[in-house]
């Protein structure tokens, strides 16, 4: 049977990782494995920074090239001592593309170049990757995840065919994976119609795996991570966190989307869709049991909680003290969907409506100068979105400990709180 492994930026963020991940693999011997990783660390930020300078003609192009360049071949040179291994001259190649790709003149949209620029980190990981694995567990075969998983063309945030993926999988991947048990890809980039690179979202690998996952009827996909598995906080922001061994998929659906980052929010549709199991483990205790996302009708032990920073509210109001009804909203609705903002919570009244959205300026600016075209618009921003899933008391006094309340809403299972921290 068919398992798909996940390793994330921080599981091969250098060599020691990349030993670390080889050894895990080691201790799957008669399974089948595909296999798909991240960027190296933190490179999808420094390729981000690369595209800002390429776009905008910023000075700094050059000296981020080289620093991206200079960290993998340094991991290169700890993996592999031998220079004339031909794992030097791939990577070197996948340079030179990325060369090609930032001195072009900017002749398309930003998104577009975004992603021929950012998605080189995946491509560059996975020769990596791929190379040593080959070294250790001879057979590693290296695919090219764009060949299989097709999207549209919304750059940054490609929309997967699944019809097209599925039968791509079928015709180009099920026969490799009978003649070879490793085979290793990248996350998070898909292809367009017109040969184009895609990237699927940020922090979109998680969601590679499982639309791998489905499209192949894998028999299970794990996420390899630096926690022991699915945690009721995250442990940046609290201490006495519990790890929960086993997750609903609606539970999982619902912690990540509101930001829980173990996983990300769209990796469990397709997973559930097939029934398919989601293990969360450690890439530091690999025999430590983890947690288990699967079918079941146990909801979480405990109350469960996730805070999503860097939050905004905005509150909505026709200028002519006109309700906010039906009309208004599609109107609304239309314009956050036009300006691509995503709404967290949203709560109504007669004559006004909130919402509180991740405050990106970039997009939000431009969203809120259209919308007082026809509405009084108020904002705060700097806030924190608070959700807890089967909350009791004691849990949202915990969570808002020197905390103003702006907005609150509590359905059966879910309490959410958009908070200001009280300095
Ligand atoms: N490398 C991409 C990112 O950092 C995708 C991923 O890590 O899942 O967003
Ligand atoms: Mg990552």
């Amino acid at each position: 049977m068919l398992k798909v492994f996940k390793f994330g930026g921080a599981s091969v963020k250098d060599a020691a990782a990349v030993k670390n991940a080889a050894a895990i693999i080691k201790q799957f011997p008669k399974d089948n494995l595909l296999v798909v990783v991240s960027a190296m660390g933190k490179t999808t930020n420094s390729l981000e920074c690369l595209v800002d300078a390429f776009f905008y003609k910023k000075d700094t192009l050059e000296t981020i090239y080289d620093e991206i360049k200079k960290f993998h071949v340094d991991i290169l040179s700890q993996l592999f001592s031998d220079k004339s291994h031909a794992a030097y001259a791939q990577v070197e190649n996948d340079f030179v593309e990325l060369q090609w790709a930032i001195e072009d003149e900017s002749a398309h949209s930003y998104n577009h170049h975004y992603d021929q620029i950012v998605s080189m980190g995946e491509i560059i990981s996975s020769r990596i990757v791929a190379a040593y694995f080959n070294e250790v567990k001879s057979d590693c075969l290296w695919l090219d995840a764009r060949g299989i998983i097709q999207t549209d063309n919304t750059y940054r945030e490609g929309k997967v065919d699944f019809e097209l993926t599925q039968q791509l999988a079928e015709k180009e991947l099920v026969p490799l994976l009978k003649q070879h048990k490793l085979i290793l890809t990248q996350g998070f980039i898909g292809g367009t119609s017109e040969n184009f690179t895609t990237t699927l979202g940020r922090e979109g690998s998680d969601y590679t795996a499982a639309i791998l996952a489905y499209s192949t009827n894998a028999e299970s996909v794990t996420i390899w991570k630096d926690v022991p598995g699915v945690l009721n906080a995250d442990p940046k922001w609290f201490s006495d966190t519990k790890k929960i061994d086993s997750l609903t998929y609606q539970d999982a659906i619902e912690l990540a989307y509101y930001g829980a980052t173990v996983i990300h929010p769209k990796t469990i549709k397709p997973l559930q869709n097939k029934n398919i199991p989601l293990y969360v483990k450690s890439f530091i205790d690999s025999s430590a049991q983890g947690t288990i996302i699967k079918d079941s009708n146990k909801h979480l032990p405990i109350p469960s909680f996730i805070f999503k920073i860097n939050q905004m509210l905005i509150t909505i109001s026709p200028r002519d003290f006109s309700f906010i009804a039906e009309d208004n909203l599609s109107k609304i609705f239309g314009l956050f969907h036009q300006h691509q903002v995503k709404i967290n919570v949203m709560q109504l009244s007669a004559i006004s409506f909130s919402v509180c959205v991740d405050m990106d300026d970039k997009k939000i600016q431009p969203l809120i100068q259209t919308l007082q075209n026809d509405y009084k618009v108020l904002y705060n921003d700097a806030l924190e979105l608070v959700t807890i899933r089967y909350y009791d008391q004691s849990t949202i006094d915990r969570v808002s400990i020197n905390k103003e309340i702006l907005m609150e809403q509590k359905s059966r299972y879910t309490v959410q709180l958009v908070v200001r921290n009280n300095k």
